[in-house]
């Protein structure tokens, strides 16, 4: 088809940020935006890399404001979602986790508040362990009946149930603008990721979100993070 239109367009300007957390040095790049439209609102999905041992990560952003793609936050409540990917769950609609719920009612919420992220790192699928790990875990929930925490244990063996790390979480926070004066509302039911966040001067409250169980794995699993991990009920 002919381009029809005569207005110009100038695609994102890539930008790099270097920032020392946690005593790392982390460089973030800003590699792209597009524009996306779901059921629950209208997006830009950044692709940034990091130099960290997770590589790419995807940000679906929502602001009032934007200058060259970027949001301007000012003095907005920011809605958080800090999420590890689920390839289970959001390729193949896996409905023994709850990520997808998890992440369908973070887009809704930071669509109707307004302006938000979702900062998600599909190298952490499985608490970091990566997907070839974590299907062996899903095996191990349906076989023994097991939790998931328990689960990871089991198949881990290291007695280590989580191996993800946040430096490039907060350097891409810092990159797109989020202060400590903000008011970070994180969509979360894991109390690691709050302290986390406050651990490194943000300003954090957050909301849980506890979804209906539709199945009984689903609850098996949630009930083993509540008891072991403490996670919050919504
Ligand atoms: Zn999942």
């Amino acid at each position: 088809m002919r381009d029809t239109t005569n207005k110009s367009f100038r695609p994102m300007k890539q930008r790099t940020r270097r920032f020392v957390i946690n005593g790392k040095a982390i460089t973030v790049s800003d590699k792209s935006s597009g524009y996306i439209e779901n059921k629950y609102g209208q997006f830009y999905l950044h692709y940034v890399d990091v130099n960290d041992e997770w590589g790419t990560y995807l940000v679906l952003v929502k602001a009032r404001r934007y200058s060259d793609y970027m949001p301007i936050f000012g003095n907005d409540e920011v809605y958080l979602r800090i999420d590890s990917g689920c390839a289970t769950g959001y390729i193949f609609d896996d409905a023994t986790c709850d990520c997808r719920l998890q992440l369908e009612h973070a887009m809704s919420m930071i669509a109707k508040n307004g302006s938000g992220m979702v900062i998600m790192s599909e190298a952490q699928d499985g608490r970091g362990f990566g997907l070839e790990f974590k299907l062996k875990t899903l095996t191990a929930i349906k076989d023994l009946g097991i939790d998931t925490v328990s689960a990871f244990n089991r198949v881990s063996k290291s007695g280590k149930a989580d191996r993800r790390t946040y430096e490039g979480t907060i350097a891409i926070m810092k990159l797109f603008g989020i202060k400590s004066g903000n008011k970070v509302v994180l969509l979360t039911n894991n109390p690691d990721k709050i302290g986390m966040l406050r651990d490194h001067g943000f300003n954090v409250s957050y909301k849980a979100y506890h979804p209906r169980i539709r199945n009984r794995l689903l609850a098996i699993n949630m009930k083993g993070k509540r008891e072991k991990l403490g996670y919050r009920e919504g």
